[in-house]
């Protein structure tokens, strides 16, 4: 495994997804990928699965220390007298007293980053957060967020092949800030491109595998690939023992043109 410094954490670069992972399954598969050697699982108030994720970690084996856990605040819980009352319930289901990373979700289309970053200050420097971060931030609110003086340790967005974030990887690279790949796999909507199939037949790997050790081989990325199925949870942790060539990476890289999102800029939410 690689790890990833996040602010005063050493983190696993790749963590476990668990968006749309819910009731007894996601009690099963957050067990089974613990037990596998998953240290590092992403969830979020919007996932309604906080519950689940609390159980499967007290019940793993594992002790609770041992796992990086990040929660994200929806942008209707940071509103000032919603914002500290949501995090202790997130708490309370994830039976713990703090998240190891909190995230602002979305940046919120009303309310000021200006407002709203110095509750995140105000959970970490009560201890209930470790290391606190943004999702879905372009620069210019990073750089908002920034100038609050919060200590960002990332920035959570859509991150794959086929997605072009050249400006914002880059601009983050500039100014050392670790990017977590969200979405890695596309969803699993590029498994079937010939390009990928044929670099994944040289390295008898599979196509997941391929795009995950292309973000291992960049630079400060994390990645939270998600499945349900026991071999894939293997296989997608399985990348540290092959490279990808200087022209292969290259070639990945190119495949950013097509440009295709899969989640939509503002995830289809209401809030308010
Ligand atoms: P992913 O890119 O992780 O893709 C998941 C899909 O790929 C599933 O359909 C899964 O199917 C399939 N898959 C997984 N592994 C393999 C494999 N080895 N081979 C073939 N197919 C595979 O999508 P997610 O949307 O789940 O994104 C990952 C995580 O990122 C989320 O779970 C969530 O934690 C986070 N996220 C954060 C967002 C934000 O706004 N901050 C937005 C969206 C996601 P199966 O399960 O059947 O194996």
């Amino acid at each position: 495994m690689k790890y990833i410094t996040l602010g005063v954490s050493q983190v696993p670069a790749i963590g476990l997804g668990t968006y749309k992972l819910q009731g007894a399954v996601a009690i099963d598969v957050i067990r089974k990928a613990i037990a596998i050697g998953y240290r590092h699982i992403d969830t979020a108030q919007l996932y309604e699965n906080e519950k689940e994720v609390g159980e499967a970690i007290q019940t793993s084996g594992v002790p609770r220390d041992e796992i990086f856990l990040t929660t994200k605040i929806w942008p209707s819980n940071l509103h000032e007298d919603r914002f500290m009352r949501s995090l202790e319930e997130s708490l309370r289901k994830l039976r713990t007293d703090h998240v190891d990373l909190l995230l602002i979700h979305w940046p919120h289309q009303q309310l000021l980053i200006e407002d709203y970053m110095p509750r995140l200050m105000m959970a970490q420097q009560a201890g209930l957060a470790k290391e606190i971060g943004v999702s879905n931030f372009n620069i210019s609110q990073l750089k908002t967020a920034l100038k609050t003086g919060a200590g960002v340790v990332t920035n959570q967005v859509e991150f794959h092949p086929w997605i072009n974030q050249t400006k914002l990887h880059g601009w983050m690279q500039e100014h050392q800030l670790p990017l977590t790949a969200y979405c890695p796999l596309g969803q699993g909507r590029f498994m079937t491109d010939q390009k990928l199939i044929e670099i994944a037949a040289i390295y008898l790997r599979s196509p997941a595998q391929i795009i995950l050790r292309w973000l291992m081989q960049k630079e400060n990325i994390l990645a939270i690939p998600k499945s349900v199925n026991t071999h894939r949870l293997i296989e997608n942790i399985n990348v540290f023992d092959f490279d990808l060539s200087a022209e292969e990476m290259q070639m990945i890289d190119a495949w950013r043109l097509e440009n295709q999102r899969v989640v939509g800029t503002q995830a289809g939410a209401r809030w308010d």
